[in-house]
């Protein structure tokens, strides 16, 4: 059973790209990954995406005029509005790549463009754990944190489509600990599976601490070289190797991951004193560390937060995993063609 109009959603990564074609119910039809091969060029890169959407309409047994409407999301920095990537970090050597225009031109179907982080929100906003909210935060924890804020079905952009980049807000003032963006005291530099990993290996580096992560493949160091998914599958790995140690019951474990905890719900108490969303979610690699780790943010949370907030905030696991950027790219598309995610199908 699918339910017409369709959608394709491209999700643009560092090595590759994940195409499906989901119907209106939110429902994936088909999924294909092409290699991203950034190296090669953005006009490669630009034929890649085109090529996965192509074959995901053709896995779905469709064809490209069944397809309402496109949306890509990819890795910033970008210029939203003027469907552009400025300088992404994540696919050098691109720079200036007219992606909207390039997939509308090559596919002839109306195409809108959104940042990865936001699309997961917008995916799980609208089928995944955010389904019927009417606001929601959502950080995804992974090598870094990525973040997306949806209110009354508007994707907090900002003016420089630089909004929602909540996993660099300040957590700490007085020597803060670095962050991959280059600045100090950043949520993400204490709390992305990264950080987890990096402050185990510091500790385990400078105190004499029994603890049985020294036996794990925590020390194993890095590879280098790696692309950006292996670093990611890398990351979660190791973060996982501490989650596991501190379920049982080691103590230098158990601090490190409290820690992390008490950052999340910080970060998430700012959002909660910014936007009051009905719902706050975490997604990502280390949300697999199971509902332990959830109960000791929630516990931070309404330590923190104002009494209303406090109790009434939904804090939830995100459903959607590693589909999340694809279905929520697919529902931008669905959003611009009928007007609204519940406004009625034209
Ligand atoms: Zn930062």
């Amino acid at each position: 059973m699918r339910t017409p109009p369709y959608f394709v959603g491209i999700d643009v990564g560092g090595q590759s790209i994940k195409a499906g074609v989901v119907d209106d119910l939110g429902k994936p039809q088909s999924q294909v990954d092409v290699p991203t091969e950034a190296f090669k060029g953005q006009e490669h890169g630009l034929a890649q995406m085109a090529v996965a959407a192509e074959r995901a309409i053709a896995a779905a047994g469709l064809s490209v005029k069944d397809i309402a409407g496109i949306g890509v999301a990819t890795p910033g920095t970008m210029d939203i509005p003027a469907g552009v990537i400025l300088e992404p970090p994540n696919l050098r050597p691109w720079k200036n790549v007219p992606v909207r225009a390039y997939i509308q031109q090559r596919l002839g179907r109306p195409t809108t463009f959104q940042n990865d982080a936001n699309a997961a929100a917008y995916g799980e906003y609208w089928v995944g754990a955010g389904q019927g909210a009417r606001s929601l935060v959502l950080f995804t924890l992974g090598t870094g944190i990525g973040c997306g804020i949806i209110v009354d079905d508007i994707i907090i952009e900002g003016a420089h489509s630089h909004g929602a980049e909540v996993g660099h807000v300040v957590i700490q003032m007085k020597d803060g600990r670095m962050c991959g963006c280059g600045q100090p005291g950043h949520l993400e530099a204490y709390a992305s599976a990264r950080a987890l990993v990096k402050q185990a290996r510091h500790l385990l580096a400078t105190t004499p601490k029994s603890t049985s992560l020294r036996k794990t493949a925590i020390m194993e160091t890095v590879q280098q070289a790696a692309t950006p998914e292996e670093e990611e599958t890398l990351d979660a790995r190791h973060a996982l190797l501490v989650f596991q140690a501190a379920a049982a019951g080691d103590e230098l474990a158990r601090a490190l991951v409290d820690e992390a905890a008490y950052a999340l719900a910080i970060g998430a108490v700012d959002m909660m004193h910014t936007i009051d969303p009905d719902r706050i979610i975490f997604a990502g690699g280390m949300i697999s560390a199971g509902p332990a780790f959830l109960e000791r943010i929630k516990k931070y949370i309404k330590m923190h937060a104002f009494p209303v907030p406090a109790a009434k905030t939904e804090v939830l696991y995100a459903a959607l995993g590693n589909q999340a950027g694809l279905i929520g790219a697919a529902g931008c598309a669905r959003r611009a063609a009928r007007g609204g995610l519940r406004a009625a199908s034209a």
